[in-house]
């Protein structure tokens, strides 16, 4: 583990330029000040002090948005044929593409993640696929079927996929820019209307985006953007009546809430992305080569606040040590220092809260007896930021709240196992189930462990391959509905069977 990488820094003219404009909320492809006038300090995670402030939206912002929303829904937005839609997303695309450098540093800052890898994924995967869904814009259909019980008489059934209607977006930190994307993108193709809730955590990129939102041509109030905090902002879009949908990122616990919120509301749809505490399980057969530098980057990327990150791993016995031994190895190389830094490999963490969460969980591990091989608690700590050290542990029970529960940190669990036929329980044995991988090169037992799985998302030989055509989401307590994908833009419409008597 090297130190902490300081090089001095200097930001574009145009990211200076962005951090230096009041932030206000945006409504109506207006930049509006909050009701309250209320503004809120983001943390800068590389020192721990203040980056920004940003508005402290609440109810009345809220609803002012969905009003917003809920015009354009039925005015503009709705009468724009699907190809006009399609138009002013290729174009927002295109803008994004042409500030990605901009973009790229704003991540960068607010969420401490690595320059390097918000240009390479956040905002790549970003243009990608937003032009992904543009497509789909056009290419959305119902269909039509004879009734399988007629009675009497000719008829003619169809049925049609409609929008659903003003779709509310709440948006986790860890990738700010993509997460808002994956949820607004397949909402307008679908021809719903948004209103965002970025994290108060990390809402730069999603107010940068608002900018180019107007430029790209969208009317008034089809996106909104309400910056401000979870249980005020956030819960009164869960909780309002004119809301039909809730797209939620985020942690399983305020997944829950949400759902409870939408129960006592009105019973709005709901795709929920939620927690993970994934495998990463390696054979003795596996191209080692491949496996180890992955099921390391698996847990380090992003300083594990990644939600499919592989956080348990377990190594078939003979090669316990030497897998071990190599992503040890692999952690002692990573540069850690500032994001914005082009040599830095492992950033800080968002927040000084989230710092305190990730130290208190290793705390926990080491009070019930699991063994540090590498990093922990006490590491790093003389030093500003919100800096974490990668942290393996061994001698780990599935009992322990570091093996159960997600850290979102940089923080691995390594297990042996014995009996290949017994991993596919003890890998399943958590409430969660969203991401497994598996190193092996005997293709049947990767397939007769893929299927046994619980799991929405298996990668073979490789981890964290993710792609605008792949539906992705969650079994168990990590969610429901898919995001991506033509499930991923369906999940925004209802389906409206029409009935003709001839
Ligand atoms: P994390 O643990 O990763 O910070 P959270 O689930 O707390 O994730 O937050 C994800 C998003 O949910 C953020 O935009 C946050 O503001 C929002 N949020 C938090 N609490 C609530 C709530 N009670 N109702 C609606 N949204 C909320």
């Amino acid at each position: 583990m090297s130190t902490i990488a300081n090089q001095p820094i200097s930001l574009l003219p145009e990211v200076q330029a962005f951090l230096k404009r009041p932030k206000r909320l945006f409504i109506n492809n207006a930049f509006v000040e909050p009701a309250s006038g209320k503004t809120m300090p983001t943390e800068d995670p590389a020192t721990g002090g203040v980056l920004d402030h940003i508005p402290a939206g609440d109810a009345t912002d809220i609803d002012a948005a969905v009003r917003a929303a809920r015009a354009a829904f039925e005015g503009e937005w709705r009468a724009m044929s699907p190809t006009q839609r399609a138009a002013c997303m290729f174009k927002l695309a295109d803008l994004i593409e042409q500030h990605a450098e901009e973009f790229a540093e704003i991540e960068s800052l607010d969420v401490g993640k690595t320059i390097t890898s918000a240009r390479a994924i956040d905002v790549p995967f970003t243009v990608f696929l937003w032009r992904y869904y543009a497509g789909w814009a056009t290419k959305l259909y119902g269909k039509t079927l004879d009734l399988s019980l007629p009675p009497g008489g000719a008829f003619f059934s169809y049925v049609r996929r409609e929008p659903v209607g003003v779709v509310g977006c709440i948006i986790p930190w860890n990738y700010p820019l993509a997460q808002v994307s994956f949820k607004i993108a397949p909402a307008l193709a679908a021809g719903c209307t948004t209103v965002v809730k970025p994290a108060e955590q990390a809402s730069l990129a999603n107010l940068r985006l608002a900018e180019l939102i107007a430029e790209a041509g969208f009317p008034p109030g089809v996106v909104n953007i309400v910056t401000g905090l979870g249980e005020s902002a956030g819960a009164a879009l869960a909780e309002h009546p004119d809301v039909n949908k809730i797209s939620f990122t985020g942690s399983t616990a305020v997944g829950k809430l949400i759902m409870q919120a939408a129960g006592r509301s009105n019973l709005k749809r709901l795709t929920l992305e939620l927690g993970g505490k994934s495998p990463t399980i390696i054979f003795d057969d596996a191209d080692m080569a491949e496996a180890i530098p992955t099921a390391a980057a698996a847990i380090f990327n992003n300083s594990g606040q990644v939600c499919n990150a592989g956080s348990r791993l377990y190594v078939q016995r003979r090669s316990f040590d030497r897998v071990l031994e190599g992503v040890v190895e692999y952690a002692q190389k990573l540069r850690i220092g500032i994001g914005l830094d082009e040599s830095t490999q492992l950033g800080p963490l968002v927040t000084s809260e989230q710092k305190r969460r990730v130290l208190s969980y290793m705390d926990q591990g080491l009070r019930s007896g699991a063994k540090l091989v590498i990093g922990g608690p006490d590491v790093l700590q003389d030093v500003p930021g919100n800096f974490v050290a990668p942290s393996i542990f061994t001698n780990t029970t599935p009992e322990m709240s570091i093996v159960r529960e997600e850290i979102f940190g940089p923080v691995l669990v390594a297990m042996p196992f014995d009996d290949p036929d017994e991993i596919a329980p003890v890998a399943n044995q958590t409430h969660y189930g969203l991401a497994a991988t598996i190193f092996t090169r005997d293709i049947s037992r990767a397939h007769t462990l893929a299927a046994r799985l619980n799991a929405g998302a298996v990668w073979i030989n490789c981890f964290g391959v993710f792609d605008p055509n792949l539906p992705f989401g969650g079994f168990k307590q990590s969610g429901m509905g898919r995001e991506f994908s033509q499930e991923g833009v369906e999940a925004f419409t209802e389906l409206k069977a029409v009935t003709v008597k001839l």
